[in-house]
């Protein structure tokens, strides 16, 4: 497998930000990662980096990019995808089979294994919603487990993957047939809806920042508090959504920080809600990002 040393988290990050690490992985078959998991259980686990701020001080100990897991198979109305099958190919190779229930996946960058450990969701659709099982790595009794849907503790941007005990391999998901034109309308759809209100990739970014509070939508909120477009020197709020930070080029983890302590504080100060931030921070810290990590997330991470 593909061994990198001293590099730079930035590449497989879409915010482009990233310092070094000392070790980089990239498994090509899921063996290769259950043994390297084995040898190193605590490796900083990397799909396709769409949800992650990473320190540009770097992070400590080795990681392991899932990007060349992309294994995907069929089984009647199951689908079953390696890790890091990245979701806007599972939704069409879900289409070309005439089954619905990824058409959400198109419209984002996430892998499988991030989207699970997200729950992420989109246009009323959650990754959740097929989800069968998934054969995962314990890091606790250093074995493969099979966890059913109802270990998930599935919820809105939650699940069990993130106490931190499962590395997720791959995943079985049951969809149903529908007609093709059906499908590849709603995922037209999705996509034109995109293209209008979000920044395209072009634009380093990491989707939303927060998650939306209950019965509100934390862009709405952000907007009404005057953040659309706040230009923040290296980074920026995106024009017509204001729950999108971009990097313009050469912001660092503490940018954007910076930022979402603006963004939040904002919220705060007009309608009384703290905003718990939708992106993961991970890394060595500064003193600065270490005071503002400790408003944003201790509080709020659930
Ligand atoms: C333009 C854009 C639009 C977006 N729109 C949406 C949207 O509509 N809805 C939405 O929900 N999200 C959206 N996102 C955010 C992001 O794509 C999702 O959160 C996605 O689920 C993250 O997947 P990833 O593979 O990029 O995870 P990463 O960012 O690589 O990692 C996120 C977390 O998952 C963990 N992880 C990754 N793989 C595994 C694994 N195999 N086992 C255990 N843990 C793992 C990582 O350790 C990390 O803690 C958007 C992002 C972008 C850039």
């Amino acid at each position: 497998m593909e061994v990198k040393e001293d590099f730079e988290l930035s590449r497989v990050t879409t915010l482009r930000i990233g310092g070094p690490c000392e070790k980089i992985f990239f498994p090509e078959t899921a063996d290769e990662f259950i043994e390297l998991l084995n040898g190193n259980p605590d490796l900083f686990v990397i799909g396709s980096g769409s949800n992650l701020l990473i320190s540009s001080k770097g992070l400590k100990g080795g990681v392991v990019c899932t990007k060349q897991l992309k294994k995907v198979s069929l089984d009647g109305n199951r689908i079953i995808a390696e890790c890091g099958v990245p979701g806007p190919f599972l939704s069409q190779f879900a289409a070309k089979e005439n089954l619905s229930g990824f058409e959400f996946f198109i419209a984002f960058p996430g892998s499988i294994g991030g989207n699970v450990y997200m729950n992420a969701s989109a246009h009323n659709q959650f990754t959740s919603d097929c989800f069968v099982s998934a054969r995962c790595y314990d890091r606790e009794t250093k074995s493969i487990v099979i966890l059913n849907k109802q270990d998930m503790n599935f919820a809105y941007k939650q699940s069990v993957l993130q106490t931190g005990r499962y590395v997720l391999i791959d995943a079985v998901f049951e969809l149903e047939k529908a007609a093709p034109d059906k499908i590849e309308e709603l995922m037209s759809r999705n996509l034109t809806g995109r293209k209008q209100t979000q920044p395209s990739m072009a634009y380093p970014n990491a989707g939303c920042a927060f998650k939306n509070p209950p019965n509100d939508s934390a862009g709405r909120l952000l907007d009404k508090a005057g953040m659309k477009g706040y230009d923040d020197g290296n980074v920026k709020v995106w024009d017509t959504h204001a729950n999108f930070i971009i990097n313009k080029g050469n912001a660092t983890s503490t940018d954007v920080l910076e930022l979402m302590l603006k963004m939040y504080n904002k919220v705060k100060e007009n309608y009384n809600i703290e905003l718990a931030p939708e992106v993961i921070y991970a890394g060595e810290m500064t003193k600065r990002e270490e005071e503002i990590c400790r408003v944003l997330y201790q509080k709020n991470q659930k």
